[in-house]
């Protein structure tokens, strides 16, 4: 029996993962989980699983629920995520919290030795360099939880790493696909988070539609499977059928198929190497009939193309991107910038950032939350400003 910690429960992946958990509860046991404000879920979560151990956003909310459950150890805020990964005595963390939180829990986890399932792509996008140099020194192999990057993980087994040649990951192209930049003016919320495969949180669903989750996912790809940029191609694939390929040097690919369901990946972490039967549903090549693919285009998603620029020139910018991309999205959610000012913004800081010389080649983890903490404020200010 192998106990987890789950880090971000109440959110997209962290309820599918307790799906997993529950399906496999003859493997795995739920030593302890974190939940951000929407703690209406801690009730049902302790019942089914008798966890231990619980961490939540908010000290006035860890008051309230120590006192309903004394026998747990119950502790809040940002360093109550750090607390749980020592304390709880997991032997494996799930990492489903969502943006730039996530970066100390994941070093934590490897710092500790632990085994870690990730599905907090800041991560990597911030401290990539950081994160994998102490996942090397500690031997331990970073479970993918994103599909493009299980995906990939799946194609490379069995082969030997230096004959990969390329990884190609697929991009449903998000919610405004079928778009052309001229119709990005007037896009509103709701448009930005209909996304048409996948049912996921509210930021990542307008990340994939600026396409700035993919150019993460590239920085992510790089960290992950230690390959270079110009290696890394991306393609349009609007079924979300072929989840990502490797090409082989003797021009081979394999790519890993599936019906979009994030269960399947998360799975594979939590279990890996091993494969059971699930819930999921079977893939029916016969009733998709037609599978589509198309060039992607820096044109019509600038923000992929900075991705790939801001990960070749590497240290501290990954950490400018994301924190840029951070503030960003979220004024666009409150409704305080239009969808084309995301893209604007996000340029905006990361050049500024450059020119005030500001880039460090090898930031540790407190330059890397400086990056993010700076483009995050910069960006906040600077939508203000114009607005005045
Ligand atoms: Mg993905």
């Amino acid at each position: 029996m192998k106990s987890v910690l789950l880090l971000g429960a109440s959110g997209s992946i962290g309820t599918q993962s307790l799906d997993v958990i529950r399906q496999f509860k003859d493997r795995f046991a739920l030593a302890a989980f974190s939940v951000g404000r929407r703690t209406e879920t801690v009730p049902s979560v302790i019942e089914e699983f008798k966890p231990d151990y619980l961490t939540v956003k908010s000290e006035e909310d860890a008051i309230r629920l120590r006192k309903e459950y004394p026998g747990m150890h119950i502790y809040s805020g940002d360093e109550g995520l750090l607390e749980i990964i020592r304390e709880s005595g997991a032997d494996l963390v799930i990492n489903a919290l969502t943006g730039y939180i996530g970066l100390k829990p994941t070093a934590l986890t490897l710092e500790l030795g632990k085994e870690l399932a990730l599905a907090n792509k800041e991560s990597l996008v911030m401290g990539g360099q950081y994160v994998m140099r102490l996942a090397k020194e500690k031997g331990i192999r970073v479970r993918p939880i994103d599909s493009e990057h299980s995906a990939i993980f799946q194609a490379l087994q069995g082969n030997r790493h230096e004959d990969a040649e390329d990884l190609i990951i697929t991009a449903s192209g998000g919610s405004l696909r079928n778009r052309t930049r001229d119709q990005l003016a007037d896009v509103t919320v709701a448009d930005a988070l209909a996304h048409p495969s996948w049912n996921m949180g509210k930021k990542i669903t307008v990340d994939s539609a600026t396409m700035m989750n993919k150019g993460f996912e590239v920085i992510e790809a790089h960290w992950l499977f230690d390959i270079g940029y110009d290696h890394i191609r991306t393609v349009l694939h609007p079924e979300s059928v072929v989840h990502s390929l490797v090409e082989y040097k003797d021009r081979s690919v394999i790519a890993q198929l599936g019906v979009p369901d994030m269960r399947v990946p998360i799975q594979y972490a939590l279990l890996y190497p091993e494969r059971y039967d699930n819930h999921s549903e079977r893939l029916s090549l016969e009733d998709i009939g037609d599978l589509h693919f198309r060039k992607m285009s820096y044109e019509r998603y600038p923000l992929l193309k900075l991705a790939y620029d801001t990960g070749k020139a590497g240290g501290n910018l990954g950490a400018v991107l994301n924190g840029a991309n951070e503030a960003a999205v979220k004024l666009f959610l409150e409704e305080k910038i239009s969808f084309l000012e995301i893209e604007e913004l996000i340029f905006d800081a990361v050049s500024h950032f450059k020119k005030e010389g500001k880039y460090l080649p090898d930031p540790d983890l407190d330059e890397i939350l400086d990056a993010d903490h700076y483009a995050y404020q910069y960006v906040k200010k600077k939508a203000l400003w114009d607005r005045h």
